[in-house]
């Protein structure tokens, strides 16, 4: 190849958007002479590198948006420790098939059980999958609620959070909502129902969901649509973060509750 071919495939290489191609380009061509590959053998590999490169910049790019507060995944999650938490159950979840179909999951329990660290799981696992995902606290949604409201851009929320595939909503119960949030949510819940899945977090048992909103007909609206088709998961159990300080030795006293967030 002449200097002057190949100072051109990598500017052709560029203006396709094949930045990192360059890098590559030397050791594909070697690799090809080593192996005796044909030429469409080695458009194959420069292709599959094409791609693959790609696709990790999707998902890079994709994880920025969701906006996690953490990367968890379920390698890391000790399912001896929560025996409350069904392995297989979450190994079904994880098929992503509940995402595919527009189904709702719910991850109710107390604090520390695992529930945000399954639903960033669950969300990293779409991502990887080609899959929008947004990441957002109850907490989050209502300051970004209050500014929406005085810049009166609710309804460009409500068109945004409708969008992605997968949306979850985290730690719901800690913060009551009050009747603009409720009627957003309310709103936004209709508009992704049936169709996009929503993973919601909360401390509260469905019973006591009633006290979160301001109006209890707005919460079983609410409550009747996210769950027709949906899946929940009740976690049961000790708390994994006071697991990690009665073993630092903060905590002697095991009958105790202190708080935590
Ligand atoms: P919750 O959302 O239920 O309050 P988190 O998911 O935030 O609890 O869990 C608290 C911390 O403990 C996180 O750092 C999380 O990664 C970790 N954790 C919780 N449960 C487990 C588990 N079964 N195995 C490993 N780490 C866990
Ligand atoms: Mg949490």
């Amino acid at each position: 190849m002449s200097a002057l071919t190949y100072d051109r495939v990598q500017g052709q290489f560029e203006r396709l958007k094949l930045a990192h191609l360059p890098d590559r380009l030397d050791g594909l061509a070697e690799e090809a002479t080593k192996q005796g590959w044909t030429d469409v053998e080695f458009l194959d590999r420069l292709l599959a590198t094409a791609i693959d490169a790609r696709s990790a910049r999707d998902i890079a790019m994709k994880t920025k948006l969701a906006h996690f507060p953490a990367t968890k995944t379920l390698e890391d999650l000790d399912f001896p420790f929560q025996p409350s938490i069904n392995e297989r159950q979450i190994r079904e979840l994880a098929t992503l098939r509940f995402v595919a179909q527009g189904e709702n999951l719910l991850l109710l329990g107390p604090p520390g059980v695992g529930k945000t660290h399954l639903a960033i799981a669950l969300g990293m696992l779409a991502i990887s999958q080609g899959i929008s995902v947004y990441f957002l606290t109850v907490a989050d949604l209502l300051a970004l609620l209050e500014r929406d409201a005085k810049e009166d851009r609710l309804a460009h929320r409500l068109q945004a959070l409708a969008r992605p595939k997968l949306v979850i909503l985290d730690e719901m119960g800690y913060f009551p909502l009050d009747r603009l949030a409720a009627q957003f949510l309310f709103q936004l819940v209709s508009r992704r129902y049936g169709k996009t899945s929503l993973i919601i977090t909360s401390n509260k048992s469905y019973g006591d969901w009633g006290d979160i909103f301001a109006d209890q007909v707005l919460a079983s609206a609410i409550l009747d649509r996210l769950l027709h088709h949906s899946t929940t998961i009740n976690i049961r159990g000790q708390s994994y973060r006071l697991r990690e300080k009665r073993q630092a030795g903060v905590f002697h006293d095991l009958t105790a509750t202190p708080k935590e967030g």
